[in-house]
């Protein structure tokens, strides 16, 4: 059941308003210090946003995906890293909950998750398995009434917070139809789990992420996801679709920011004595960013109501990661272009954005697997069809 109409627009105007009024003056201190400010923190999980897209049953706010991408194009309006903080909870790694856990499972940490007190992680990625999860070598093993895990996992968000980790391993050699890859709920405390030092990255400042490594990890057999090891693939394929459109919307609440920012900049800012705005390769510059976040969010919005329907699950989520991750991108290198020397300064917002969009290319499926998903799906249903 999704929220009704009004209630959801309470919710999205609270976090307008958040972002806007309360994150946005503190975006250089965020930045700075590499960390999200405790208070904000608190006000986000006050809010509900730790469990916006986990089931009301369980304790969230219980958006649907129309209404989580609505939410999506605000938090995309300041940092990323704000988004990052709860993105792993409602997103990849608490939908494997949602979807696939057994009621034992969700009842244990579905309400933690929710309210922000269990912060989870999702741990598919390892040297040598990213774009293709099917080349996994973390191996889970069973031993009498427990799985005993080994292995090493890389660049996993929040991993440095987590008291959860939804850990991906082989059970079995993949066979044509089954990659035999089960996904376990491994708590952070379990002994032989380490979480490495925090990774140095380009940008998102204040979200972490690090190495998980996994020696001899043991866990009970209800430590298994749904009780039935063939549900970890298709799990991690899952909550990656919807993941998709969620980052299409960010990417689109981003844009908007960056044509706010460059608007802003170029009535402000003169040469000659002439405002920048007035010169009409300025102004060709803001129509291509214009077009590129209007295009952005009626896509979104459709993809959305198609996966909600039923309708499209695989092809829209990733046609719209592709178009809206890709035109953030030029979005924000017009708006860089646009601020002129001051662009490639540090404390500019523009100058933070170009770096910190660069990620959305590359996580959830790069732009190059989205297009094997599109292209793929696109000559398998031709193909089946006739
Ligand atoms: C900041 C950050 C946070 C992340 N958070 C998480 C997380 O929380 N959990 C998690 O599990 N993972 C996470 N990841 C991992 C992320 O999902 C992967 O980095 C991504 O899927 C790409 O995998 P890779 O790094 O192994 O690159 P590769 O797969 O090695 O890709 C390298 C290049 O090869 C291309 N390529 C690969 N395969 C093909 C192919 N078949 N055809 C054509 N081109 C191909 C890619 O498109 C890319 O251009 C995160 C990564 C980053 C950087």
């Amino acid at each position: 059941m999704s929220v009704s109409a009004e209630d959801f627009d309470l919710v999205r105007r609270q976090v307008r308003e958040f972002v806007r009024d309360k994150v946005v003056p503190r975006e250089i201190e965020i930045m700075r210090e590499d960390r999200i400010p405790d208070d904000l923190r608190a006000a986000a999980a006050d809010m509900g946003l730790f469990g916006y897209a986990i089931p009301a049953e369980w304790g969230g706010l219980g958006l649907d995906l129309t209404q989580d991408v609505e939410l999506a194009m605000e938090l995309g309006y300041t940092t990323l890293s704000l988004r990052s903080m709860f993105g792993t909870n409602n997103g990849i790694a608490g939908q494997v909950l949602v979807g696939f856990g057994t009621d034992a499972q969700k009842s244990r940490w579905l309400e933690r998750i929710a309210a922000g007190d269990v912060v989870a992680s999702f741990a598919l990625t390892e040297p040598g398995a990213g774009s293709n999860p099917a080349g996994l070598r973390t191996r889970a093993r069973r031993d009498g009434d427990s799985w005993v895990i080994d292995g090493r996992k890389q660049f996993i968000t929040n991993a440095p917070i987590a008291d959860l980790f939804v850990v991906f391993a082989r059970t079995s050699e993949p066979q044509p139809k089954n990659p035999g890859i089960a996904v376990f709920l491994v708590p952070a405390a379990t002994p032989g789990l380490t979480v490495g030092p925090k990774d140095a990255k380009m940008g998102q400042e204040g979200a972490w992420t690090a190495d998980v490594l996994l020696d001899n990890v043991r866990v009970p057999a209800d430590a298994l996801v749904g009780g039935d090891e063939a549900a970890g693939y298709r799990a991690a394929m899952t909550s990656l679709a919807r993941g998709r459109v969620h980052i299409a919307a960010l990417a689109v609440g981003t844009a908007q920011r960056a044509l706010d920012e460059s608007v802003a900049y170029a009535t402000t800012n003169t040469q000659g004595g002439t405002p920048i705005g007035e010169f009409q390769l300025v102004q060709a510059m803001l129509a291509d960013q214009q077009t590129g976040v209007l295009a952005g969010r009626a896509m979104v919005r459709q993809a959305a109501q198609a996966y909600v329907t039923g309708e499209d699950r695989r092809i829209a989520p990733s046609a719209a990661k592709l178009f809206c991750t890709e035109m953030v991108g030029t979005v924000a290198d017009l708006a860089v272009q646009v601020h002129g020397g001051a662009g490639y300064m540090r404390d500019i917002p523009v100058e933070r954005i170009y770096r910190d969009v660069r990620l959305l290319r590359l996580y959830e499926g790069t732009s190059e697997i989205q297009r094997l998903i599109i292209g793929g799906g696109l000559v398998r249903q031709a193909t089946s069809g006739s």
